[in-house]
């Protein structure tokens, strides 16, 4: 190790994974380390278990904070966010005419379009509309 004061940045949960960050930090100049921890215990036969070790990641402790944001935003890449506000999968609507699926766009959220099929008018997505419109049909 070549560090004047190394600081432990990142404990990880498999060597591919700290080998994944040592080189993502690396490409941002920042000099990074995997070390793993020789606790003993894989020393000791416990069968196929091979989870015992930790890869530690290790930068100078002057880039340690830089170091650390750079893995934020590495992870938060890898991790589609559930409440995303810029959410562009299509739409399906079931046609009440033809009972056939059309798809549109997010951007006709709310809006009545055209079946696609039948050319029945379908609303898109959720309309502002009292959830139990419509119940005392079925
Ligand atoms: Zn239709």
């Amino acid at each position: 190790m070549e560090l004047k004061q190394p600081y432990k940045v990142y404990t990880a949960a498999s060597n591919i994974e700290v080998h994944l960050i040592v080189e993502m930090l690396g490409s941002n100049g920042i000099d990074a380390y995997a070390v793993e921890d020789q606790s003993g215990v894989s020393l000791f036969s416990f069968g196929t278990i091979g989870q015992f070790h930790q890869p530690n990641v290790w930068v100078e402790k002057s880039t340690a904070q830089a170091a650390a944001e750079l893995i934020d935003q590495f992870f938060e890449k890898d991790q589609p966010s559930a409440d995303s506000s810029t959410n562009a999968s299509p739409i399906e609507v079931e046609c009440e005419e033809c009972g056939k699926v059309s798809t549109f766009p997010e951007s006709q959220n709310g809006t009545t379009q055209d079946c696609s099929h039948c050319s029945a008018y379908v609303d898109v997505g959720e309309l502002d509309w009292d959830e139990n419109f419509g119940e005392a049909d079925e």
